[in-house]
Formats: C-alpha cells, sequence, structure tokens
C-alpha cells in the first residue's frame, strides 16, 4: 500500500536562482500539503549519507559538493500517491528529457543541477524525511 508523504528538496541551484518561490507555487497548485519545511545547509557528511547509494558512480563528488554549497528549502509533502504524483511533477532526472511543464523542464539548469529532489519509493520518503525532519518539526 503506498503512503501518502513524500520528501522533498529544492536544491542549492534553485535556492541561489530566486526559484523558491515560483517552485511552491506549483508545488502547492499541484494539491500537495507542506507537512514539514526549512531551510537548511547540508555539511560533506550529510549529502554522503543522504546519496550513499551513488557513491560508487562517477557523479558522487561533484554532487556532494553541489548539494553542499549553499542553502537547500527541506520539505514533507501530503497528498494521496504522494511519492509517483510528485516524481510526474518534478520530470525526468535530466531536464532535457523533462517533459514540459515539469519543475525540472522550467527550472532545472543541468542534469546534476535540476533544481529538485523526490524520493522514489515510499520507503525512502520516510527515512528521507526523518533524516531532516524530527516528529516535532510535522504537522
Ligand atoms: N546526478 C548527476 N549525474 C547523473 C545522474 C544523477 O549529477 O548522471 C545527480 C542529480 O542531481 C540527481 C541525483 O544525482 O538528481 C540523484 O540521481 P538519481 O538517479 O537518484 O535521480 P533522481 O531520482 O533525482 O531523478
Amino acid at each position: 500500500m503506498s503512503t501518502n508523504r513524500t520528501f522533498t528538496m529544492l536544491k542549492p541551484d534553485a535556492v541561489e536562482n530566486g526559484h523558491i518561490g515560483a517552485i511552491l507555487e506549483k508545488i502547492s497548485a499541484s494539491g500537495f500539503r507542506i507537512v514539514a519545511m526549512k531551510l537548511t545547509q547540508m555539511t560533506k557528511a550529510d549529502a554522503e549519507s543522504f546519496y550513499a547509494v551513488h557513491n560508487e558512480r562517477p557523479f558522487f563528488g561533484e554532487l556532494v559538493e553541489f548539494m553542499t554549497r549553499g542553502p537547500i528549502v527541506a520539505a514533507i509533502l501530503e497528498k494521496e500517491n504522494a511519492v509517483d504524483d510528485f516524481r510526474t511533477l518534478i520530470g525526468a532526472t535530466n531536464p532535457a528529457d523533462a517533459a514540459e511543464g515539469t519543475i525540472r523542464k522550467m527550472f532545472a539548469t543541468s542534469m546534476g543541477e535540476n533544481a529538485v529532489h523526490g524520493s522514489d519509493s515510499d520507503e525512502n520518503a520516510a527515512i528521507e524525511g526523518a533524516f531532516h525532519f524530527s516528529g516535532r518539526e510535522m504537522f
């Protein structure tokens, strides 16, 4: 059974480029309720742990450097079928392949600097949400 929550980060590029408001507007207009949200910055250890599944990949060092270079907006979102619907809303990893109207198509600049993260499973949504938020920060 799918749960109704997912986890997202507006990545450093989106924050630097002034897209927080526009992306949150799109998320909200797409029917997601914000359960938890904060501006925060990941340490190198945070990013290495968060993306540990990719630690053998050639882009890992670049990814960690990118994700730690400035603040991010971390959030937990609620909606029926949240994980799949949010992945649809953000679009393909590479913005060149992302569908028109998706967040990555609109705001990402490259495969690496792709504006937004979305959990890829219910299990990871719970793990990633708990990585950034305590129970007292979820509403
Ligand atoms: N990434 C990258 N180069 C690649 C693939 C991925 O820099 O060839 C980065 C990109 O920021 C991506 C993140 O690593 O969002 C995690 O990759 P994943 O395959 O999990 O993509 P996602 O689930 O974010 O679409």
